[in-house]
């Protein structure tokens, strides 16, 4: 195809992809996808030298809906320029020293829908969305539903404020739990909240409303922190965070620390905003057709990619609960080639109407292996995902209860092998070399079956396996024996009850003291600990009243695994004792799993989130979120140097 041609067939397809996106909220390409087109189309137009008057790079947005009162913005509202890396960045920051910029402001760019407010005596007149940039949409009623929007401010003069509305990511979770089509994600859940007709659905999504900029003011401002410091004084939510710096340095310090930290946050961001602060400087600098010349947005890796998926396979887990695997076609995503997603259940995949055939959205977010958000598109060749009937490992029938599928075969070969991982897990019995593939190994052809019989191997039976030769099976031999001496809650969580995680094997062992203890406690004494509700108290107690859990206990116990009990653990007397403490950033030379063992021997909760509750929090590196909430709540923070002066305190070894 000549290049011409590709530059209108890029046209054709970016128009496309606005109208999905910016008309009905519903996006049938990854943002990433989308970039990629729209920068070939920018470079063919440059290397042409030609821009069709309908580009999208002249455009701001696209077309406003009909449905909603159209209102013509005071002054015109722009997009933002990119750098998608530290050189274009470093390239535009030069640009703006040589204007006499000395300044800049570093802010979050939030991923949401722009929103512009005006004020008249300090009372809240119209809002409107940004639209095409000259005329937007009025949407002050659905506006008036998003709390944390003031509806009157103290400044008496004419203002327009201007900021992004979005759904905080622990809002999304909870309707998406509770709704039978979730949502994709956070921007296109705000987005269509936001241009609803409808403003109840628009209060039923708790939206909030992030304000960063002043768009003019009957007053004086000189600046954007002039801008900043007014709308903290005028009640807005600013998220308090904005930054001003004056080197190119700082610049990116600031970027690559809010990259490493963004996965804590409760908003979507999808890079940063740097700004030139002074006004003088920006009215020299001036404007494109498309952005303003003393801003651009530095975009982060992208995190959210389309594919499609080509096959589901059932995974059976330890409990015999089966979680679908999607067999993806690989594609890139921050940095890694992914071919595989996760979604929860089958009652998942029908919500979100996943089909073999179809384009999904894949976005990596904390975990290791991506999850699969929604369907992008539907294809003729489609083809709806059917309800397994038998297990793909022992080909028992399987029991669904409307979310799960379970294989309820105790031996399927599934479940004893991830049984076994589990018990030697990093975080249970922690014995290094037992991985999953390699308890496979053991069962399948040594016929290990239970963790007691990890305990009788010996070399010359684990000689005849395959790459076994005298230094693995010395080194598989020795983590076997030193796994034998481990603490009450490892060992409970090893055990792989029904529903205790760590936690509440911890809990179990705080309260208990020992195995015996936690083997006779009665439903009462258990469900009385808080945070254990009722299946789980049940699933405990009909753990130790099972005849072969208990004998499987003694086997172990026989074999030489030594408990040390919660009674001679802790320490009394520490400045930890019955505190509550959260951990946050990375530790230096330390991992969180350590310091929590540490701290609880001291006698600390080791709790996840920061309240007022909050007796320290233990921050390292690139502290983040739960810093800042600490510091705003004046909970007192220490870092890990407090924790190993107490550990010396009382000799304890680390
Ligand atoms: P943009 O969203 O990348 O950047 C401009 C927007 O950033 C502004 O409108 C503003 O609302 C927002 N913003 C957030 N924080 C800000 C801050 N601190 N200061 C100033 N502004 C801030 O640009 P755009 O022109 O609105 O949209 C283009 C982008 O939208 C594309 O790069 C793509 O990622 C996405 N898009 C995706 C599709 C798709 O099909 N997936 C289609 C169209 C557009």
């Amino acid at each position: 195809m000549d290049k011409f041609a590709r530059m209108q067939e890029l046209i054709a397809l970016i128009k496309k992809y606005n109208y999905a996106y910016y008309t009905l909220d519903n996006p049938i390409v990854s943002d990433k996808e989308y970039d990629d087109l729209y920068y070939e189309l920018v470079a063919l137009e440059k290397e042409l030298g030609v821009t069709l008057d309908d580009s999208p790079t002249k455009q701001v947005g696209d077309v406003v809906l009909d449905k909603f009162e159209k209102i013509t913005h005071e002054k015109k509202l722009y997009s933002l320029n990119k750098a998608n890396t530290y050189d274009e960045l470093e390239d535009w920051y030069n640009d703006m020293r040589a204007l006499g910029a000395k300044k800049f402001t570093v802010e979050y760019k939030y991923d949401g829908l722009r929103v512009v407010i005006k004020y008249e005596n300090g009372i809240m007149k119209q809002c409107a969305t940004r639209g095409n940039g000259i005329v937007g949409e009025d949407i002050t009623a659905q506006v008036k539903t998003i709390r944390n929007v003031p509806k009157t401010i103290p400044y008496r003069g004419k203002v327009t404020v201007m900021g992004e509305v979005l759904m905080k990511l622990s809002e999304l979770e909870k309707y998406n739990k509770s709704s039978n089509e979730p949502l994709k994600n956070a921007r296109n859940a705000a987005a269509g909240a936001l241009r609803n007709l409808d403003t109840k659905v628009t209060a039923s999504r708790n939206l909030d409303a992030i304000m960063y900029d002043v768009l003019s003011i009957d007053g004086e401002m000189m600046s954007q922190t002039d801008a900043h410091d007014f709308l903290q004084k005028n009640g807005f939510d600013t998220f308090n965070f904005f930054s001003v710096v004056d080197s190119f340095r700082d610049i990116c310090q600031l970027i690559e620390k809010v990259d490493n930290t963004k996965s804590s946050l409760d908003v979507l961001i999808d890079g940063m905003v740097v700004k030139v602060d002074d006004y003088g400087v920006r009215d020299s600098a001036g404007y494109t057709e498309k952005f303003p010349k003393w801003a651009i947005a530095y975009k982060f890796k992208a995190l959210e990619v389309t594919s499609i998926v080509r096959n589901i396979v059932w995974q059976v887990g330890r409990t015999g609960k089966l979680t679908p695997v999607c067999e993806i076609d690989p594609v890139e995503l921050a940095g890694a080639t992914v071919t595989h997603a996760t979604i929860n259940n089958y009652n998942d995949i029908k919500r979100k109407d996943i089909a073999i055939g179809s384009r999904v959205f894949v976005r990596r977010s904390n975990e290791v292996i991506p999850e699969i958000l929604g369907v992008a598109e539907h294809y003729e060749n489609s083809v709806k995902i059917e309800l397994p009937s038998i297990c793909p490992c022992c080909g028992t029938r399987l029991q669904y209860d409307d979310i799960n599928l379970f294989c309820p075969n105790y031996m399927c070969p599934d479940r004893i092998v991830f049984r076994l991982s589990h018990f030697a897990s990093q975080n249970a019995m922690n014995i290094e070399g037992l991985s999953e593939k390699t308890c496979r190994t053991l069962y399948e052809n040594l016929g290990v079956t239970l963790p007691s019989q990890l305990y009788m191997l010996s070399a010359n039976e684990l000689r005849v396996l395959d790459g076994f030769k005298d230094k693995k099976i010395n080194n598989m031999l020795g983590s076997i024996e030193s796994s034998k001496n481990t603490q009450l809650s490892r060992f409970i969580y090893a055990l792989g009850i029904s529903g205790v995680g760590e936690k509440t094997a911890k809990d179990l062992s705080n309260t208990f003291k020992t195995l015996d203890g936690i083997k006779m406690a009665k439903y009462d004494d258990i469900i009385a600990i808080k945070d254990i509700g009722d299946i789980i108290a049940n699933s405990i107690v009909e753990y130790f009243h099972n005849v072969d859990n208990l004998n499987e206990i003694d086997r172990l116990l026989d074999a030489g695994v030594q408990i040390e009990t919660m009674q001679n653990n802790r320490v009394a007397g520490s400045i930890f004792d019955n505190k509550s403490v959260v951990l946050t950033g990375t530790l230096e030379n330390m991992s969180r799993e350590t310091a929590t063992e540490y701290l609880e021997k001291l006698g600390a909760h080791v709790v996840s989130s920061v309240s007022k509750k909050t007796d320290y929090v233990l921050a390292g590196e690139n502290a983040g979120s739960k810093l800042a909430k600490a510091n705003t709540l004046g909970v007192r923070v220490i870092s890990l140097s407090d924790l190993l002066a107490e550990l010396d305190k009382f000799q304890i070894k680390y």
